[in-house]
Parts: structure tokens; sequence; C-alpha cells
């Protein structure tokens, strides 16, 4: 094991620097000598062939059977090294070890060099600096284990020289002493580089702790800001859905002019707030694991979808709102390319007050592309590297318009995670173009101008609004129930659904209360339900009165709940979702076109 993976520290020469350091040289040496022992074995072998016949055999036999017996001990002591166990104690153990060995060598100068055989004398010489080299690159980090490495090795070979010092090959041992000198320098020398190595590894190591632990404590807070954002605004949703059904009921036509204004006045500012509620909804929401949904659909979808929400909005404006390209058919996620030209038209509209507004598709290399243009007042140079970041809103829009900076951040996002691009070019006065290129695949068609509309302008709306004879007439066909636990939402629900020509039942959420009323329940036709409902939550409710009738019932939950688990769930169990705050009318379309 790495002694570094024990815990990272930035080396400051503490107690514990100290240790780690002891560590790691020993394991350094013992990883050495572990793998040099195969050099001690043939070392040995090779004084064979080289001196056998010019010693006398009982020498020869004592040395070689010591030598044996060292390698032996050396390989035996070196198994019982446990490296992270007091590092000193075990250090002993290993100088011991190696110190054996060479000692065992260092005693062949006596058993093979005749001092006046050039020869005998040159070649231990020879095998004796190899060793010396070896030794020197394994154990020169620690200082002990180099002296009791080389001490061995190399002081009966100066005893050697000072027996016999008259007969001495003399340019030999000279040439010795220096390849000692040098020896002893490069192991000085590759010393100090280990430990400046090692010691910026450390810190390599300890900043890269830092720095993960930086960046989980940054990810920890942007979950944070997530989490609070989605319970903030869950707890403000509540009383703005009870709002926006209350708006939707107060018959306009009755009020006299003054109140009449005011009345208006209050409506846009509570589409305002809804507007910022439902941009918050969805920044929360892509903050957590969101997933691609990947389906085939045809371009005209989303077109439908973007003319109904839109183009009153332009009439109002008086702006043309145009669409272009083919009704192509894309494999991709709906949903999230219909949030992208959400925020751009919406911004597209928001910026333009005369002119026009287009929406361009195209396919590049197979894969679909659009763009929003608009002749609105532009953006400035200095803002275009900023308006995709939260929050962001250019001066001359933070004055003129509400909104809370997060449109573009939001389209940001999501072309980020299905790996596209978004490009916007700008010039102040003459308007923007934003454009995305997608790695959604198209399968070209017919012309989206020759496409018949889907519904003339306002007959949904219309529709929804007022029930119809016809709507009241066949009430007893639609029997809605409903489970929510804020009273006043509850009241509302009530009233504007049995106006639309429901059968209204509202069921309660005490399981006991709610058990015995399924008892004198119709056959439901549509379940709308909140999701936190006291003891029990939404899904509960609906899976027991889908037991009771023996039959999927649609069920929709409107909750103020943005959690992805919960979404999944909902969609396992074959029920629709709804985020408050959403206008009456919308649940009622949806309701109607459900049952
Ligand atoms: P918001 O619209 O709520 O201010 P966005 O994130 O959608 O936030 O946009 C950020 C800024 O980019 C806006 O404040 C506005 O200044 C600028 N912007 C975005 N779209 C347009 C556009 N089509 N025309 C002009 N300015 C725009």
């Amino acid at each position: 094991m790495n002694p570094s993976e024990h815990g990272r520290l930035p080396m400051n020469g503490g107690p514990q620097d100290q240790q780690l350091i002891a560590i790691e040289k020993l394991q350094y040496m013992l990883d050495y000598s572990k793998s040099s022992t195969i050099a001690t074995v043939l070392a040995p072998l090779l004084c064979i062939p080289l001196y056998l016949d010019v010693t006398e055999p009982l020498r020869f036999g004592a040395w070689f059977a010591a030598m044996t017996v060292a390698v032996i001990t050396r390989y035996v002591l070196l198994r019982s090294i446990r490296t992270l166990s007091n590092p000193p104690q075990n250090a002993n153990v290993l100088n011991i070890a190696i110190g054996l060995v060479t000692l065992t060598w260092g005693m062949g100068w006596f058993v093979f060099v005749q001092p006046a055989d050039m020869v005998s004398y040159l070649l231990y010489q020879i095998i004796s600096l190899t060793v010396l080299f070896v030794g020197m690159v394994g154990y020169c980090i620690n200082w002990k284990t180099f002296f009791a490495f080389v001490v061995p090795l190399k002081a009966p070979e100066l005893i050697f020289i000072a027996l016999n010092f008259s007969q001495i090959v003399w340019p030999i041992a000279m040439g010795s002493m220096v390849a000692f000198y040098l020896a002893l320098k490069m192991a000085f020398l590759f010393s100090s580089s280990w430990e400046k190595s090692f010691a910026l590894r450390m810190k390599n190591d300890a900043l890269i702790d830092q720095l993960t632990e930086e960046k989980n404590a940054s990810l920890a807070a942007n979950v944070a800001k997530s989490e609070f954002i989605a319970t903030a605004s869950h707890d403000l949703r509540q009383p703005m859905q009870s709002i926006n059904i209350f708006i939707e009921m107060i018959d306009a036509a009755q009020l006299n002019e003054n109140y009449s204004a005011i009345f208006n006045r209050m409506r846009k500012s509570v589409t305002v707030l809804n507007r910022m509620f439902n941009t918050l909804l969805d920044i929360s929401k892509l903050d957590s694991s969101f997933v691609v949904r990947e389906r085939e659909f045809n371009l005209i979808e989303i077109v439908h979808s973007l003319e109904d929400s839109f183009s009153d909005l332009c009439t109002e404006k008086n702006i043309k709102l145009s669409f272009k390209g083919s009704a192509h058919q894309i494999r991709g996620d709906l949903h999230l390319l219909e949030q992208i030209l959400r925020n751009l038209l919406a911004n597209a509209i928001q910026y333009t007050d005369r002119g026009r507004i287009e929406v361009a598709f195209g396919a590049t290399s197979d894969s679909l592309s659009f763009s929003v243009e608009d002749t609105g007042c532009g953006i400035p140079e200095v803002d275009l590297p900023l308006i995709f970041n939260e929050f962001y809103r250019s001066d001359h829009s933070r004055s003129q318009c509400d909104g809370l900076g997060l449109g573009l951040a939001i389209v940001h996002r999501i072309v980020k995670k299905i790996n596209g691009q978004c490009k916007v070019q700008s010039e102040i006065g003459k308007g923007s173009v934003f454009t995305v290129h997608t790695h959604f695949p198209v399968i070209p068609a017919q012309s989206i101008g020759q496409l018949p509309s889907r519904l003339e302008p306002n007959t949904a709306a219309t529709a929804s609004s007022t029930p119809t004879r016809e709507q009241r007439a066949s009430a007893s066909s639609r029997h809605l129930g409903i489970l929510e636990n804020d009273e006043a939402l509850l009241q509302a629900y009530r009233q504007y659904f049995t106006q639309a020509g429901y059968c209204v039942h509202l069921l309660p959420y005490e399981q006991e209360a709610f058990h015995e009323c399924l008892a004198l329940l119709p056959k439901l036709n549509f379940i709308l339900s909140d999701f936190r409902l006291g003891k029990k939550d939404g899904l509960y409710f609906i899976q027991q009165l889908r037991e009771e009738f023996n039959h999927d019932i649609p069920a929709c939950i409107v909750t103020a709940d943005t959690s992805p688990q919960h979404l999944e769930l909902f969609s396992q169990h074959n029920i629709d979702v709804m985020y408050k705050p959403i206008d009456i009318q919308s649940v009622e379309k949806f309701i109607s076109t459900h049952i």
C-alpha cells in the first residue's frame, strides 16, 4: 500500500510528516531490496567460474555456504517487514538483512583475491563496484541503511589493502577509491532529489484534496441553493394557486370602470408572478439530476403549443409572429426543446415593441437546429458574454421589464445537457437572433407553412372558460374527485368545477374518513389531487380509489413539490402532474381531454 494513501498532508516538517517520510522511504527501500534479490543470488554464482579453480576448495565452500545462508536470511527478514507498523524497528531489520549479505561479500576479498594477482583483484573489484552502485540507488535515501550497506562492503576491502599494503596493485585500488567517492556524491544528489520530489508529490496530493473539498463544498452550496429555491417556491405556490383560481372566477364584465381597471392591473401582476414562479420552478428542476427523455415527435406539436401560448401576446403588442421551416419528424426530448423555445420566444416578445419575430427550424448535418429572431431593442455588446449567467439582467431590461434573469440560464443549462450549442447575435436598436444547434436527428417532411393550423386563436380558451349547456347536461358522467388540504383552494376548485358542469366530490384525506367515504362514492371519471396531504400522500389516495373501482381512473397530481424522484414515481403509476401555480383553465382543459 502506498503510505501517502493514508492521509495526505501538506509538508510542513511536523512529526506527522516525519512519520510519513519514514514510511515512504522504508517502502521504497523494501521494494528495491526485493527486486534486487536476484542480484544477491547471481553475484556468488558468478564467482564459481571465476574463482573455483584457483581457490582452495574448503575456503571456497565455506564462503559459498556463508553466502547462501546470508542470502536466505536476507530473504526471510525482508518478507517479515511490515512497512506501516513501527517503521524504525522495521528499518533496523532491513539494515541487518542487507548488511549481512554485503558483509559476506566483503569477506570474499580474503577468499578470492591474491594481492599481487592483478586479474583476481580486478575481477573482484569490478563486481564489488557494480554491487556498490546498485545498492547506492536503492539505499542512499536513508543514511543508516546506506551505511549498513556500504560499510560491510567497503571495510573488508580497506582492511585487505592495509594488510597487503606492499603488494597491492595501486592503480586499481586508487580507481576503486575514486569510484567510491563518486558513488557517495551521487548518493547524496539522488537522496536530496528523492526528498524534493516526495515533498512535491505530497503537496500535489494535498492540493488535490483541497480542490476536491472546495469542489464538494461548492456542489453542496449549489444543492442547498436549489433546495432553498424549491422549498421557498413550494410554500409560496400554494396560495398563488388559490389567487389564480379566484381571479379566474371574477366576472370582469360585472365590475364598474374603476374596479375593472384595477382588476386588469391585478391580473397582469399575477400573470407576471406566475411566470416568475414557473421560471424558479424550471431552474430548480434543472438543478436536480434531470434526465433527457428521447422519443419521436413532429415539430408541428411544438409549433402549435407555442402558437397557443404566445400568439395572443404578439397580437396584443402588434408583433407579427411567424414559424418557418419543415415539419420535421424529430427524435429528441420534446419537453426540453419546448422549454428552450418558450424562454427564447418569451424574451423576444418581451424585448420587442414593434416589427416581427420569426422562429425558424432547420437541419444542420441531419440534426435539428433552430433560431428565434426578433426586431427588438437588441443587447449591448458588453452584456453578450453575461446574459446566460443566472440572475443576470442587463441595465436597460431591469428598468423596463419584469424578470428574474433566469430565462437564458435555463436555456443554457438545457442546451448543455443535450450537448448542443447556443449562439446569439445582436445589434442595438435592430434586434437579436438566438440560434440553437442540437444533436437530435431529423427526418424531413412537409413544410410547416402547408400544415393547417390546429386551432383558431382563442377557441380553446373560450371553450374552457365558460361551461356550455351540453357540458352541464353531461355533468352526471363527469364525476371529479378532488383531494386538497388547502381549504381556500378546495372551495375554489369546488366552485369552479361545479360551474364548469362537473359533479365534484371533495374527498377527505384522513384515512378513516376517506375509507368511509369510499363506499358512498359513484365511479369517478377523474381524480385531481394535491401531493402532500397529511399523513398519506396523493399517490396513496389515487391508488386506493383505483383499487376500489378496479379501474385505472385518469388522475393528475397538482403539486408544488418539484423533486425528480416524485416525478419518476408519478410516471411509474401513470399519474400526470401539474405544478402550482397553474391557471384553472389549463387544469380544466387537461381534465376534459382525459375524461
Ligand atoms: P430576464 O428576461 O428575466 O431578464 P433572461 O435570462 O431571459 O432574463 O435574459 C437575460 C438578459 O438578456 C435580459 O435581462 C435582457 O437584457 C437580455 N435579453 C435576452 N433576450 C433578449 C432579446 N431577445 N432581446 C433583447 N435583450 C434580451
